[in-house]
């Protein structure tokens, strides 16, 4: 900071947070974890120029000081930092997708000490983890705001997931086959509503459970609504239906998981149905073989397993082949492209294409008008689920999507 004052050139912080890092030490061991930290270190240093500095401030957390020419400067700068984290890092021959959060304080906009810099740039680095990940944020005082509710929700959560159970509650959005229009199963959504903060979005509280460790606790939450409601007997259910569930990729490995979901697994086997589970994509690419090996004895019990979203992440082709799945969730952003004024069905038809090569079955969520209804029936995907057909609601107000279906 002396230094700038003399030379009258502005800097700015750069606050550098690995994406899903932890997930690497959990699959893969310290060691491995230690090598793609030093990968990532090369990365970073490639995007500095001469006079630039870089640290590593603590485990998979870096930060660096560069010069400033321009404001362009600084976006330049900050979207070659994201970016090079697009191609994989490799090591031991093996690839892992990892991203950064990249915040950013200005020198002296943002900050007039050292202290208050590192903290500005840091909170900018939260707001980017907000925003989805992967990308970088200037500071600004209104996203601390945002910062803070993030903080007293994810407090909230823990104190509900303790104390209050009947605050959890779960809706059922069914899935139709395209060909005949009739139910093939029910996506099960989970819900939050809290006295002050009202109903949130598992969007937003479902990646706070994961990141303070209480995935496990919400999932307990999920099956126990789901026994709740299913009856014991199919009685005068449609036959054949698949249940399926969103888990967290973090909790494969988790010891409990098996114990948590049979009960969840015998009951629906007792309706006749068969459960799903949906994974998403981004994190299916990370998973260690022994998480592999876990997804395979869940096949091995007749539970389907499914890749949610899919088309967001960078799934490899060789890789998708090698993975116990039976289902690919095409991401929501594609379907929205086939209904609006100038229909792009590229992607969808590719993807239909991979799936039918590696005899997957394809679902399209987000059918949200009849015009992305009869493209995907026209281009023969196999399930579909979207506002269109039928809004996710609670088990005793889905007689309606029942009696469609018998039609
Ligand atoms: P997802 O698994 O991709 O779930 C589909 C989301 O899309 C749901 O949002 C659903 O309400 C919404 N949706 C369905 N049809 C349409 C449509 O036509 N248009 C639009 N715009 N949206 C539609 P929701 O319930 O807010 O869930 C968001 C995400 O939260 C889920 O995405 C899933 O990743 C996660 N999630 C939900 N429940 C659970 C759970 O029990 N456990 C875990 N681990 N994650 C969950
Ligand atoms: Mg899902
Ligand atoms: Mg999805």
């Amino acid at each position: 900071m002396s230094r700038r004052e003399w030379e009258n050139c502005r800097f700015a912080v750069l606050y550098v947070d690995l994406d899903f890092f932890k997930s690497v030490n959990d699959l893969h061991g310290h060691d491995c974890g230690d090598r793609v930290l030093q990968q990532a270190a090369l990365s970073i240093q490639r995007v500095l120029r001469r006079g630039d500095v870089v640290a590593r401030l603590s485990g998979d957390e870096f930060a660096a000081i560069i010069e400033l020419q321009s404001d362009d400067d600084l976006a330049r700068v900050c979207q070659r930092m994201t970016q090079s984290f697009q191609a994989p890092v490799v090591v031991d021959h093996r690839e892992f997708f990892i991203s950064a959060s990249v915040g950013v304080a200005v020198y002296p906009e943002h900050g007039k000490t050292a202290s208050s810099l590192l903290q500005n740039a840091d909170r900018a680095m939260y707001t980017a983890k907000l925003a989805g990940r992967a990308c970088y944020r200037v500071y600004s005082a209104v996203d601390t705001e945002q910062g803070r509710y993030e903080q007293r929700l994810s407090e909230a959560l823990i104190a509900s997931l303790k104390t209050t159970p009947e605050e959890f509650s779960v809706v059922y959005q069914p899935q139709y086959r395209l060909e005949t229009g009739k139910i093939a199963g029910l996506e099960v959504l989970i819900r939050w509503n809290h006295p002050e903060f009202g109903a949130v979005s598992p969007g937003d509280f479902v990646p706070i459970a994961e990141q303070r460790g209480h995935i496990h606790e919400l999932t307990e939450h999920l099956v126990r609504c789901i026994l709740a409601d299913l009856p014991e007997a199919p009685g005068s259910l449609p036959e054949g239906l698949c249940l399926a569930i969103n888990i967290s990729a973090r909790q494969i490995t988790d010891n409990r998981l098996d114990s948590l979901l049979d009960p969840l697994f015998d009951r629906i086997r007792s309706l006749g149905w068969r459960s799903e589970i949906e994974i998403t994509e981004t994190h299916l690419m990370n998973l260690s073989t022994r998480c592999l090996n876990r997804l395979r004895r869940l096949g091995e019990k007749g539970v389907i397993i499914a890749i949610d979203d899919f088309g967001k992440g960078y799934s490899s082709l060789a890789y998708l082949h090698t993975l116990p799945v039976q289902v690919l969730k095409i991401d929501r952003q594609f379907i929205r492209r086939l209904g609006g004024k100038s229909p792009d069905s590229r992607i969808v038809s590719a993807i239909l294409g991979i799936a039918e090569a590696l005899d997957l079955e394809v679902v399209a969520e987000g059918i949200e008008n009849s015009g992305q209804y009869t493209k995907l029936r026209e281009l023969k995907c196999h399930r579909g689920q979207g506002f269109f057909l039928a809004r996710p609601r609670p088990w005793l107000a889905l007689n309606g999507a029942f009696i469609d279906a018998s039609q």
